[in-house]
């Protein structure tokens, strides 16, 4: 699933090129993304700007309406300048002024969604890169978390943006065992979390985000922070640090890898 720098590599793909261009058409190809765009006309508005909110993609268009993208686990937004032959699993178009946005969907889980106001705000805790995001924030979320410190990373209410994948990267640089409770972490811990959390995201977004599986960038291009990745997929491989075979375990279904020398 695309997470924080797999989202903001599209957003920064589509920035530049769909900005001010007009929505001619949408076409929509799928029973589920027409019920929830239902009764909404956002034909002839333009959109004004693109921005990234968690892992959420939003075209601000016009007249204060949004249009909300979740990618979830195999959604893809490309941009074409011409239609081109057609490709599976396409759930929606919009046609614009100056080239097709291309909503492709394997999976079918994704989410397109148009909203007034900004209501990602109630749902979604602080973005991990702004300058809201510091040790102290950190601290007063970790001191009320009985939850594993993984489990407590991936919780969107709390920091926005953070999944899987990430999440492991994160405590192997902040050397941290993924089943420690929240609160029990030091202030020199929440210290290194703090950074490793920064750290490790703004270097996936330089490395264009990680393709494990589907994410393309806008244009079709793949990310590759997964030539980079420390810890995830690497079970029974040395650590990079201490050459101990990594370990994996399960966390809410989800898989979990660690170095059980290096992450305390
Ligand atoms: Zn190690």
């Amino acid at each position: 699933m695309p997470e924080l720098p797999e989202v903001e590599t599209i957003v920064q793909g589509l920035k530049t090129t769909l900005s001010q261009q007009k929505i001619e058409q949408v076409r929509i190809y799928d029973s589920k993304l027409a019920k929830m765009l239902a009764g909404k006309q956002i034909t002839g508005k333009r959109i004004v700007n693109i921005r990234r909110r968690g892992k959420y993609i939003i075209f601000e268009l016009n007249e204060g309406l949004n249009l909300i993208v979740h990618l979830r686990m195999s959604g893809r937004l490309l941009y074409q300048q011409n239609e081109r032959k057609p490709l599976r699993w396409v759930r929606a178009v919009i046609k614009l002024d100056n080239g097709l946005l291309v909503f492709q969907d394997r999976r079918r889980l994704g989410v397109m969604e148009l909203s007034r106001s900004d209501d990602l705000n109630c749902r979604l805790g602080v973005e991990p890169l702004s300058p809201e995001f510091d040790s102290d924030y950190l601290g007063q979320k970790l001191a009320a978390g009985k939850r594993p410190i993984k489990v407590f990373l991936m919780d969107q209410a709390i920091i926005a943006g953070i999944g899987n994948i990430y999440a492991q990267e994160i405590l192997f640089a902040a050397g941290i065992h993924p089943r420690r409770q929240a609160l029990s972490l030091g202030d020199n811990e929440i210290e290194r979390l703090g950074e490793a959390i920064r750290n490790v995201l703004r270097l996936a977004i330089r490395h264009q985000g990680t393709t494990v599986s589907d994410f393309q960038n806008a244009d079709g291009t793949e990310g590759n922070f997964q030539n980079l990745l420390k810890i995830y997929g690497r079970e029974k491989e040395p650590c990079l640090i201490c050459q101990t075979p990594i370990k994996r375990i399960k966390q809410q279904g989800r898989t979990t890898y660690f170095c059980e020398q290096c992450q305390k």
